[in-house]
C-alpha cells in the first residue's frame, strides 16, 4: 500500500510493477485527480499554454492495466503499525508493506492577517490553480508574497500576462535559501524588466477590506491597493500520519539509506523524508529526488538493499530564462562567474576551496550538464579554466 499519489507514490507503484511486484497494489490519493505533474502548475499550465490532460503522468488507464487500485478523493486518518493497519474513514486496509509519499504542505500566513477574505491564493495543486487562473487579466494588481520558486515563477506568468506586480520578501534577498547573491541578483534584474516591483526585507503587516481584499500594509508602513495574493511562503513535510502513528520524524519522516522508516515495515520517500547523506542528513524539496529516492525504495521494498544516493538537480523556468542547478551549495566559500557561448548565457560555479560543490546555470545547459557530471564525479577543475569563456567545458570531464 502507498499512500501519498503525488511524484514520489506515482514513480513507486510503477516501479514496483516494472520490477515484477505481482501483488496487490493499492495507492492512495487525497486529491480528485490521477498522479500529476506539479512543475508544470507555476509555468506553463498557469500561463495557459498547456492542458490539463498533459500534466497527468499516466493515463488513468496505466493504473487498471497494472492492477493498481487507485483511490482518489481518499484520506488516510490513521495508521496502526503494530497491526498493520491503515483507516480510510469507516473502512480498514490491512497491508504487509506500507510507503508513505506523502509529500509536504504549503506554509499558511497567519489567519489573524488573512482573516477569512477571498483574494488569497496558493499555488500547490491543480485545484489552487484552477482557483487562481481566472484571476489573470491584464491590469489587475497582484501582491506575490514570497520571492523562492513559487512566487517568482508566479511573477513571471503575471508579468507577461499584463498584470501589475509586485512581490514581496522576507529576508534580505529573494532565492536566498537557494541561491548565492549573484543568481539572486540575476533574477531580481530580470524581474524588473518586466516590470515586477521587487521589495526584499519586507513582510505583510495587515490586510484590508470587507470579504474581499482591498489593500496591502506592508511591514515597511507602505500600503498597496492589491486586487489578490498569492503567498509561496515555503513548505514543511507531510509527517503528520507518521508522527501520530509513533515513527521517528527528524526534519521530515526519519528513513535510513535503503528508505526504511522506524518501523520495519514502512518505508518512505519524496519531499516528506528526510535521508542519510554526506554524514549528515537532508531533506529534499525537488521532483528529481521524488522520482529517484522512490524508485530505489520500490527495489528496496522488493529486497534490493541499494543504498540512497540523491544526486541533486533543479529548474526553474521565468521568462526566456531557464535556471538549472546541479548540486548544492550548502559550505562554500567562494565562486567563479562564467559566460557561455550563447547569448545571455552565465553560470555560477560555488567552491569550498578548490572543492566544486554547486553550479546555477542560467539558459547554460552546457554548463549545467558538465557541472552535474563534474560534481557527481566528484571531480573539480581548475577555477581559471572555468572562469575562461575560452575553455570547452567538456574538456572539463575528461
Ligand atoms: P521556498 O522556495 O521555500 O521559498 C519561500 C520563500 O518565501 C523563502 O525564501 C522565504 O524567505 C519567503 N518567505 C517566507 N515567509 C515569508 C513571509 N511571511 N513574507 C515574505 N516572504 C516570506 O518555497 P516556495 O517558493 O513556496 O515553494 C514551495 C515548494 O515548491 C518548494 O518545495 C519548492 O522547491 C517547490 N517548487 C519548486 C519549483 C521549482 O523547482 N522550479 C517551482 C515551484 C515550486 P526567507 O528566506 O526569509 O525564509
Amino acid at each position: 500500500m502507498v499512500i501519498g499519489a503525488g511524484q514520489a507514490g506515482a514513480s513507486l507503484v510503477a516501479k514496483l510493477r516494472s520490477e515484477g511486484f505481482d501483488g496487490r497494489i493499492t495507492l492512495i490519493g487525497a486529491e480528485a485527480y490521477p498522479p500529476y505533474q506539479r512543475p508544470p502548475l507555476s509555468k506553463a499550465y498557469l500561463l495557459g499554454e498547456m492542458t490539463r490532460e498533459r500534466l497527468f503522468l499516466r493515463p488513468e488507464v496505466y493504473y487498471k492495466d497494472h492492477a493498481i487500485d487507485l483511490r482518489l478523493n481518499t484520506r488516510v486518518s490513521a495508521l496502526d503499525p503494530t497491526k498493520r493497519v491503515v483507516v480510510l474513514g469507516n473502512e480498514r486496509m490491512e497491508y504487509d508493506m506500507l510507503a508513505l509519499t506523502t509529500g509536504s504542505v504549503p506554509v499558511a500566513l497567519p489567519d489573524a492577517v488573512v482573516a477569512g477574505r477571498s483574494g488569497m491564493h496558493i499555488i500547490r495543486g491543480l485545484d489552487d490553480i484552477d482557483g487562481v487562473k481566472p484571476e489573470f487579466i491584464q491590469g489587475r494588481r497582484v501582491l506575490i508574497i514570497g520571492g523562492g520558486y513559487v512566487g517568482l515563477e508566479a511573477a513571471a506568468v503575471a508579468a507577461k500576462k499584463g498584470l501589475d506586480v509586485t512581490l514581496i520578501h522576507r529576508s534580505e534577498r529573494i532565492l536566498g535559501r537557494i541561491s548565492a547573491a549573484e543568481t539572486s541578483d540575476y533574477f531580481r534584474e530580470l524581474h524588473r524588466t518586466y516590470g515586477v516591483d521587487i521589495r526584499e526585507g519586507v513582510t505583510l503587516a495587515a490586510l484590508s477590506g470587507e470579504g474581499h481584499i482591498r489593500t496591502a500594509r506592508l511591514s515597511d508602513a507602505s500600503v498597496l491597493e492589491v486586487d489578490f495574493i498569492i503567498a509561496g511562503i515555503g513548505v514543511t513535510p507531510a509527517t503528520q500520519l507518521a508522527k501520530a502513528a509513533g515513527l521517528s520524524i527528524d526534519n521530515g519522516i526519519k528513513v535510513d539509506a535503503l528508505g526504511r522508516t522506524s518501523d520495519a515495515h514502512i518505508w518512505a520517500a519524496g519531499d516528506c523524508t528526510s535521508f542519510p547523506y554526506k554524514g549528515g542528513r537532508i531533506r529534499l524539496e525537488s521532483v528529481p529526488n521524488a522520482i529517484d529516492q522512490a524508485e530505489c525504495v520500490a527495489k528496496n521494498m522488493l529486497g534490493a538493499g541499494q543504498k540512497y544516493i540523491a544526486k541533486p538537480w533543479f529548474w526553474s523556468d521565468q521568462y526566456n530564462v531557464k535556471l538549472q542547478i546541479a548540486g548544492l551549495n550548502t559550505g562554500y566559500d567562494n565562486i567563479v562567474r562564467r559566460v557561455g557561448d550563447k547569448a545571455g548565457a552565465v553560470s555560477f560555479w560555488y567552491y569550498q576551496g578548490d572543492r566544486l560543490l554547486a553550479v546555477d546555470a542560467m539558459n547554460d545547459a552546457r554548463a549545467y550538464m558538465v557541472g552535474k557530471r563534474l560534481i557527481e564525479a566528484a571531480k573539480s577543475p581548475e577555477k581559471a579554466l572555468v572562469q575562461n569563456p575560452e575553455t570547452d567545458l567538456k574538456v572539463l570531464l575528461r
